[in-house]
């Protein structure tokens, strides 16, 4: 399995301060966010409360989006459009060099976040971030298989459940 760009997993440890299920957030309150930038090395400011608001939109925005790209539906232009509204709050501007192009975030910040969304969605890579199609779950992650076929966040969990309950589902539908 190939190793996973640091950018990828960025983008799904951002969505993924949000445990769906029992609804624990990283990102509660402006200091939770400034946590989670600073241990990434991200921003050393001191986010509001404002600001975390902003993040939580952004990360519900980049989930859909995952969402649809593990063959689910939402309304990709709200999402991107949130995602847009973010990327111009952060700063985040295109930058060129060694013949290439960039995304960058210069003040930091989710910015970062943004930028490296932006990047993926221009390199392809972006089709691989799903979120689980199990709706209690929706936990992000990196689709490596070679053909983009993964699911489920992970086999032994929702995996197993989804079987479990479609099995289940045509235990109850055999006549009597
Ligand atoms: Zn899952």
């Amino acid at each position: 399995m190939a190793t996973v760009k640091p950018e990828l997993q960025l983008i799904c440890d951002f969505v993924n301060t949000l445990e769906v299920e029992d609804g624990t957030d990283e990102l509660a309150d402006g200091a939770g966010l400034g946590r989670w930038l600073r241990t990434r090395g991200l921003w050393a400011g001191r986010p509001d409360e404002k600001d975390a608001v902003w993040a939580r939109e952004l990360r519900e925005a980049l989930r859909e989006l995952m969402w649809v790209n593990n063959g689910g539906s939402a309304d990709t232009d709200a999402a991107s459009a949130t995602i847009d509204g973010a990327s111009r709050r952060a700063g985040v501007v295109v930058r060129f060099g060694d013949g290439g192009v960039r995304l960058v975030a210069p003040k930091g910040g989710i910015g970062a976040v943004v930028a490296a969304a932006g990047e993926a969605m221009a390199d392809g890579s972006w089709q691989r971030l799903k979120a689980c199609r199990a709706d209690t779950c929706r936990w992000a992650f990196v689709d490596a298989a070679r053909n983009h076929s993964r699911r489920w966040c992970s086999m032994s969990v929702c995996g197993n459940r989804e079987k479990a309950r479609t099995f289940r589902q045509r235990q109850r539908r055999v006549p009597e």
